[in-house]
């Protein structure tokens, strides 16, 4: 029987006990059939893996994987195995397996047994195995998170770069199938360039996820009770809260747990027992909530997530979508929560100082968008899916009222005046401060840098100064997402004006500013934040902190209070 005659809806109800394809499956499933360059762009459980996996299961001959996670590849091949009558049908390569067990990997493959065989890209570097997949017949190539190729994606990985080398060597004329759930246009040009294969056919779906509520709230130093907050209004809930750094982590668990929610961490920094166990928590619901860095996710098919909360601001609106796009996996409820403060872009930005120049540039051009999403007042959604080259239109479209900003839209005032003084000042001043030294300037203080200066910026010294400095700071950061503003790069933040810039102090234009929220401090209802030892007056604070807390809010809580101390 030729595979054109073979039901596709038939081996989908077979093998996968589906009965309908989702979205664009079927056609993309077509197009692997037939032997053509396929490109899928398609959001984070949108089904990519059963695009190469059903042509895979009818196709002559082996498929190959590429795959950036070993788990990831493990849990899909057990899921294969499953519904197959053969246990070699789906093999996973890599560099643990024994001689015994390579032996009988190339055995199956050999005899037509191995319909999938999935390998680390690392793996494919290997002169013995390149060698044996040369003298085999494999179907296609399919490169799953293929964005791992681009520099501008949220997870480059080196070793992505010389799969069209490898994949060559293996086989002159081997289709190959890309599949990510990044869309920006900068990324899909990277990856079809650097498989080489410029004219696949593409299917992308749309990234709009409807049933995502998207929320930014200013980060104060209260953001741990306010997580704990909505973690306890969310209780028995799944879900994930993203911190930057392992310690934070460690020290989040341990808050909410104190504070009686089910947590576990999660971190490259646990041994892999730790983190598997973890993980099997979480997806056994014996844990509610994973404070997790970025390693915790990829691949985690758990599909009633119900928030996943930022800590900290990811580095990109990738990650974000990427990371945010692991609740509601179900189509019900997804609460996206981030935290922010400018000062969080600012470390970002010192991690990337050290790097080399072009990477710094894509890394500060990728903040940017950051900053621009958190201190936008139009719609999340439509701001997202803008990046991601969709047209989105709130009044319509799915979802449309589900974020912050439609629901409870910023206050906007027109700075048209201010935005122009603040150019000036940056002009006149030859261009010479970073954004916290002009405010200062702005405003009246001075300080060493300052007075060293002082008599070119006499007549701007104090200018703003019926104005808050946190109001200065936020108008900065805004005219700098607008681009009349620029960052230096070399002397890095040093406040330049641009073209755009001197453009707006000859012709000034109105300029809304969205209201900054970051001045609210919210009181902290007793929740304990601080568990960590500190010497004696920490410990004093926290002593006291624990008494109050126990008379005002063990019933509010529910939960008994008690403290933990860390060892110093
Ligand atoms: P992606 O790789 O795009 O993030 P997956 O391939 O992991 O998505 O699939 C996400 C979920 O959707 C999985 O649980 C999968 O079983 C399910 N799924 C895929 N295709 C279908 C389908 N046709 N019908 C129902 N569920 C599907
Ligand atoms: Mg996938």
């Amino acid at each position: 029987m030729s595979i054109a005659e073979i039901d596709l809806h038939s081996a989908l109800k077979k093998y996968f006990g589906f009965s309908e394809f989702k979205g664009l499956q079927e056609e993309v499933i077509k197009n692997v059939v037939a032997g053509n360059n396929t490109f899928v762009i398609m959001p984070t459980g949108g089904g990519k893996s059963l695009c190469y996996q059903l042509p895979a299961l009818i196709k002559d001959g082996t498929a190959i994987v590429v795959s950036p996670l070993i788990a990831l590849m493990k849990n899909q091949v057990d899921a294969i195995r499953a519904v197959s009558e053969h246990e070699g049908v789906a093999h996973v390569l890599n560099s643990s397996l024994n001689k015994t067990e390579v032996k009988r990997v190339k055995d199956d493959i050999t005899n037509g047994i191995t319909k999938l065989l999935y390998v680390a890209p690392e793996s494919l570097t290997k002169e013995e195995y390149v060698d044996f997949l040369r003298t085999v017949k494999i179907s296609f190539m399919a490169v799953d998170e293929a964005h791992c190729i681009s520099e501008w994606g949220h997870d480059f990985r080196p070793e992505y770069r010389n799969l069209k080398t490898i994949i060559k060597r293996i086989g002159d004329d081997i289709p190959i199938v890309g599949l990510t759930a990044t869309a920006t246009p900068k990324v899909q040009a990277d990856i079809l360039k650097s498989l080489g294969m410029p004219n696949a056919v593409t299917f992308k779906a749309s990234f709009n996820r409807p049933n995502l509520y998207y929320e930014v709230r200013p980060k104060t130093k209260n953001v741990d009770a306010d997580i704990i907050r909505f973690v306890k209004q969310n209780e028995g809930k799944s879900g994930i809260i993203y911190c930057l750094s392992r310690k934070r982590v460690e020290g989040l668990a341990q808050v909410l747990q104190v504070n009686g929610i089910k947590a576990v961490p999660y971190h490259a920094g646990l041994d892999a027992k730790t983190r598997v166990k973890h993980q099997d928590m979480f997806l056994m619901e014996d844990t509610d909530v994973v404070v997790a860095t970025i390693a915790f996710g990829m691949g985690i098919d758990k599909p009633d997530v119900r928030f996943v909360i930022h800590h900290d601001i990811p580095k990109s609106i990738e990650s974000y979508y990427q990371e945010t796009g692991r609740a509601g996996r179900d189509g019900g409820e997804g609460h996206c929560l981030a935290y922010y403060a400018y000062k969080d872009i600012e470390k970002l930005e010192k991690f990337m100082a050290g790097k080399p120049v072009a990477e710094q540039e894509i890394g500060h051009a990728l903040l940017q968008e950051v900053v621009a999403f958190a201190e936008t007042s139009v719609s999340r959604r439509k701001f997202i899916l803008h990046y991601f080259g969709e047209e989105f239109d709130n009044e319509t479209g799915e979802g449309g009222d589900m974020d912050d900003n439609v629901r409870h839209p910023k206050k906007q005032v027109e700075a048209q005046d201010d935005v122009k003084t603040l150019l000036e000042t940056v002009s006149k001043t030859n261009e010479k401060y970073k954004a916290k030294d002009l405010v200062q300037v702005l405003v009246g203080n001075s300080n060493a840098l300052i007075s060293s200066h002082k008599t070119d910026q006499q007549p701007f010294f104090g200018i703003g100064k019926s104005k808050d400095p946190r109001y200065w700071m936020a108008l900065i950061r805004q005219v700098l997402v607008a681009r009349y503003l620029k960052k230096d790069i070399e002397t890095y933040g040093v406040l330049r004006l641009s073209e755009l810039g001197q453009e707006f102090i000859k012709t000034p234009s109105s300029f809304m500013m969205a209201e900054d929220h970051v001045f609210d401090e919210t009181s902290n209802d007793g929740i304990v934040t601080n568990v960590k030892g500190g010497g004696a007056s920490a410990d004093e604070k926290l002593m006291k902190m624990l008494k109050d807390l126990r008379k005002r809010n063990a019933k509010k809580l529910g939960v008994p209070p008690f403290v933990i101390f860390q060892d110093p």
